[in-house]
């Protein structure tokens, strides 16, 4: 697809495929399973398109499964693609872990080779600029790195609201190296690993800005990076409020959900359609596979 090889191009024509394909991409059918047909990723100048959670990715770099401080786990999910400043973040974070003689940090999912949605799990790493990182530190054997299901470390129990005995320094080193990096975005914690920061951090207290209550994230958590400089199709989130969270909006969290007034079904989840550009990919893509078909 020669369009995506060049950037020039590509700028030229973005304008006008956004307003050919708004019209065609809201009457096809789109089912976020597509996104598995890109065994590898679309090459060209690297490009994050849309939003953290409804995007894809052009120019995406597989990160190497083992470097300098880091290993990368669930290696069977395909799920190892970055934005050229992800996997230099990554690299540069496994070497300040390093340099500091901490364990290897785990990475888990980055994005898929094209980004875009994931068929299970969570809705976000559109645009290989979003990671999960596990708290869980030192490498694992190869054939665990490949199948890692069940080997992540719970570090905050939901039942006592205390944190375990997997939770040391080391996590906290970990999560003040990962946010302190200015690409660095924001990065999702559970609350009650947010909590017990805001209890216990001294001296430098600057990096816990970054650091955001979200549900889940208790064996891994997950870093956003900023849209690139020049990214013009990707869009950033709105700005983190200012201070470090310790505040009533995080103990928030902490109080059990209302439960709803009315019982009834639970609202069916409706999936946007990609943005233009990601659906002119997918459309691509889909093409490519019909005409292997043909011609094998
Ligand atoms: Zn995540």
């Amino acid at each position: 697809m020669q369009i995506w090889h060049s950037s020039k191009k590509f700028s030229k024509m973005g304008a006008c495929f956004i307003f050919a394909l708004a019209a065609t991409s809201a009457l096809a059918s789109y089912s976020p399973a597509e996104w598995l047909n890109f065994k590898a990723p679309v090459a060209g100048k690297p490009n994050p398109i849309g939003n953290y959670t409804n995007g894809c990715l052009i120019g995406g770099e597989k990160v190497p499964f083992n470097g300098v401080g880091y290993q990368v786990v669930r290696q069977e999910k395909n799920r190892y693609y970055a934005h050229p400043e992800m996997l230099q973040y990554l690299q540069n974070l496994g070497k300040k872990l390093h340099a500091a003689h901490l364990p290897a940090m785990l990475i888990s999912d980055v994005a898929m080779p094209a980004g875009g949605r994931f068929v299970d799990g969570h809705h976000s790493h559109q645009m290989g600029l979003d990671v999960d990182i596990w708290f869980r530190m030192g490498k694992l054997t190869a054939k665990e790195a490949y199948h890692s299901t069940g080997l992540a470390n719970l570090m905050a129990n939901p039942t006592t609201k205390k944190m375990t005995s997997d939770w040391t320094n080391q996590q906290e080193t970990l999560l003040k190296l990962a946010a302190s990096d200015p690409h660095v975005a924001r990065i999702f914690v559970n609350p009650l690993i947010k909590v017990h920061l805001c209890q216990t951090v001294k001296g430098d207290r600057q990096w816990l800005h970054k650091i955001r209550p979200w549900y889940g994230h208790n064996s891994h958590f997950h870093v956003r990076l900023s849209c690139p400089k020049g990214a013009q199709y990707c869009h950033n989130q709105a700005a983190i409020p200012v201070g470090d969270g310790c505040d009533q909006s995080l103990y928030a969290w902490l109080k059990p959900k209302p439960k709803p007034t009315k019982p009834g079904k639970p609202k069916p989840v409706v999936i946007p359609p990609p943005p233009p550009l990601c659906q002119l990919l997918l459309d691509e893509q889909a093409k490519k596979i019909e005409q292997l078909k043909k011609n094998p």
